[in-house]
């Protein structure tokens, strides 16, 4: 494409004046970015795949450090005689006043016996201007495929337009020297954020002064929120600022979003600092995520209403004679469910089907729940003409550490059902 404006003039000019990497930045690339390993034989031989010396090792350890250079490894018991690797290396940078983001690819190619190849091509830049202006520039791709990586090598640094396929490349290996126009240092940043495209944080904080104020406050974790979540987080802003005004510094952000949430569900006055600025976030986090899963559960018991109202009766007739019965041994309690409401409660809080799928309904089951100090840990099925266990199934149908304990007093407690049938 084309230059179109003058900005983009600019970039063609100033990306020319780009140096080379340093050597420096080079040996960065082949030791940091990519994953060096240690290829090991059956006999504990190992071959440094960084500078192809030989050395024998046979610790249980999964890395260790080559004697020869002096790398790490990462040791592989493997037959495999060749090696590649290709990961994306950024270096962070500024031309002519402008930001710049440099991302090369870094291939690797080792086989046994040989020396090392490694190659660094620079495949995009990203150039952002003072007043948040940005362009990329980057090689083209081989059409028709779904994969990002697959560069044309031999193609030029070109302008290119489809900004949403660009800004799914990037990396946490970010080369430790960056340099950052002056705009961006007065706005607040130091450094690149880990797991955030780095042209998207320049970006915001060049031109959105709620970024700006997270990062010039040390709100790190919230800026990384906020650039993640997008609209979904005007919800925490007047919470964040009647925080601010307080004085009140937010720890841990994910956390505190969390809770903010569940106390918009719950009704309550996300502006009064009573409840935005906790003394101890965790206990009253939890606390409130608590009080909010019952809402929930109350919520939907609510209108159920009518449709619990009407089983319960003939749940109470066909399983009245089983009701009362219980049993334990030291730590495990295990009874009868009395009523669909039960069901409910005991389906919303194992996230299972007892419920929903109408079990009270079933003639021939016997649904029990097994609980520790009143917690539900399994819900048992038995079958009452075959006296017999069906299922017994802990939260999301998984068997828990008890499973084998709870089947065993079960079936050790079945005379205990038979005499309530003969009854
Ligand atoms: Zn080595």
């Amino acid at each position: 494409m084309k230059p179109k404006n003058k900005f983009q003039q600019k970039v063609i000019e100033a990306s020319k004046k780009l140096p080379p990497l340093t050597a420096a930045q080079i040996r960065w690339a082949n030791t940091k970015v990519l994953n060096a390993v240690g290829r090991r034989t059956t006999k504990g031989d190992i071959t440094c795949l960084d500078c192809g010396e030989v050395f024998h090792n046979t610790t249980k350890q999964k890395r260790c450090i080559c004697p020869h250079c002096g790398t790490k490894l990462s040791i592989e018991d493997t037959r495999k005689r060749t090696f590649k690797q290709c990961r994306y290396a950024l270096y962070i940078t500024t031309c002519d006043g402008l930001q710049v983001i440099r991302i090369f690819m870094v291939d690797y190619y080792a086989k046994i016996g040989t020396a090392p190849r490694y190659y660094q091509t620079e495949v995009m830049q990203r150039w952002i201007a003072p007043n948040g202006k940005y362009c990329t520039l980057a090689r083209s791709r081989v059409w028709g495929t779904m994969y990002y990586d697959s560069w044309i090598y031999s193609s030029d640094l070109e302008l290119h337009n489809e900004t949403w396929v660009y800004d799914q490349i990037y990396a946490d290996d970010i080369y430790p020297h960056i340099k950052l126009i002056p705009k961006l240092k007065q706005h607040g940043c130091k450094k690149v954020l880990r797991g955030i495209n780095p042209t998207r944080m320049f970006i915001a904080l060049l031109m959105d002064n709620r970024a700006e104020t997270l990062i010039k406050m040390g709100q790190t974790e919230l800026l990384r929120i906020y650039l993640n979540s997008g609209s979904k987080f005007n919800t925490y802003w007047p919470a964040i600022r009647i925080a601010t005004r307080n004085g009140y510094f937010i720890k841990d952000a994910t956390l505190w979003c969390d809770y903010i949430d569940a106390l918009q569900e719950l009704g309550k006055d996300i502006h009064n600092p009573k409840f935005v600025c906790p003394q101890n976030l965790r206990e009253e986090h939890d606390r409130y995520i608590d009080k909010r899963n019952r809402h929930r559960i109350e919520k939907r018991i609510a209108e159920q209403q009518a449709k619990l109202h009407e089983s319960e009766e003939a749940y109470r007739q066909a399983k009245a004679p089983f009701f009362g019965l219980s049993f334990a041994d030291e730590i495990i309690h295990v009874h009868v469910l009395e009523s669909v409401r039960e069901f409910f409660l005991e389906g919303e809080t194992m996230h299972h089907c007892v419920f929903s799928n109408g079990y009270y309904k079933k003639d021939d089951s016997l649904i029990l729940s097994a609980t520790i100090n009143g917690k539900r840990i399994e819900t048992i099925e038995v079958s009452i003409s075959q006296l017999q266990i069906i299922q017994c199934r802990g939260a999301c149908n998984k068997e828990t550490k008890y499973h084998n304990r709870i089947i065993d007093l079960v079936n050790r407690n079945m005379p205990l059902i038979q005499k309530r049938i003969a009854a």
